[in-house]
């Protein structure tokens, strides 16, 4: 009885050790695994373009001079920062300006830059997220944008007049683009970058809404204005226009097509 009684503590020991090997198998092995996946993930270069489209504090870096440097040749200077685009107006013949280059690839008017400069730090002071994801474009940059959007509506069956109207619903003709002036911006939140009317929802858009027009950014396709803009509502993209035209803008309730109107009247 003894003799027999004796093989027990030897198999609960074997148990044991049994369960301890089970432990870190079930325990220590997929902790490891994950701080192994987590380590992977810290050390890999992150998504290049999300680095490059943020504005980031040390974006101040930025050389004082413009690094790409289109002069301005406006035939009214004094108003540069009124210049309308707009499917009716066109961007001027030999419209030339100066860009400031952001370090993300992105450029806008070197007369605009400290303001939006201002306005990114201030958000990302305030625990904000905000993205530029597009901003100046050349002319040939739209005409690539337009055309492939034509080309998405006739690889769908659509005639080429009906491909072409379509298409100039969601993105401008080369020439009418408002980002061809470097004075456009879209701006959309990190958490959320679908241009979608869901954008205005975003803590950034609620935000930028409220508060653009005190670093002279104005929201440049309001809900409600597509007669007069031409445009449909747009919560992303801002339009520089000078911190006295928005706040002018912002107390009225005018979008830039009427302010023009108003102050030439
Ligand atoms: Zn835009």
């Amino acid at each position: 009885m003894v003799e027999q009684a004796r093989p027990l503590p030897r198999g609960k020991k074997k148990r044991k050790r049994y369960s301890l090997l089970r432990l870190l198998r079930q325990v220590y092995l997929p902790f490891g695994l994950l701080l192994f996946l987590f380590l992977l993930f810290m050390v890999q270069p992150r998504d290049p373009n999300l680095i490059t489209i943020s504005f980031a504090a040390e974006d101040r870096e930025i050389p004082a001079h413009p690094q790409s440097t289109l002069h301005a040749t406006s035939s009214d200077k004094a108003q540069w920062n009124l210049i309308l685009v707009n499917k009716w107006h066109t961007l001027p013949e030999g419209f030339r300006v100066e860009l400031t280059k952001l370090r993300n690839g992105h450029a806008i008017d070197s007369r605009a830059y400290p303001d939006l400069q201002e306005m990114m730090d201030d958000m990302r002071a305030g625990g904000l997220s905000p993205l530029i994801c597009s901003s100046y474009r050349t002319t040939a940059d739209q005409e690539n944008l337009f055309s492939a959007q034509n080309q998405k509506y006739l690889s769908q069956g659509l005639s080429q007049k009906e491909a072409q109207a379509e298409a100039a619903l969601l993105v401008a003709l080369p020439g009418t683009s408002e980002h061809q002036t470097g004075l456009a911006v879209d701006i959309v939140d990190t958490s959320y970058q679908l241009l979608e009317t869901d954008q205005e929802n975003t803590p950034v858009q609620i935000w930028l809404h409220q508060n653009a027009w005190q670093y002279g950014f104005i929201l440049r396709y309001p809900r409600g204005k597509t007669e007069i803009t031409g445009k449909s509502y747009e919560p992303w993209h801002y339009r520089y226009v000078g911190k006295d035209a928005a706040r002018e803008m912002h107390q009225s309730g005018l979008c830039l097509e009427e302010y023009l109107n108003d102050i030439h009247r």
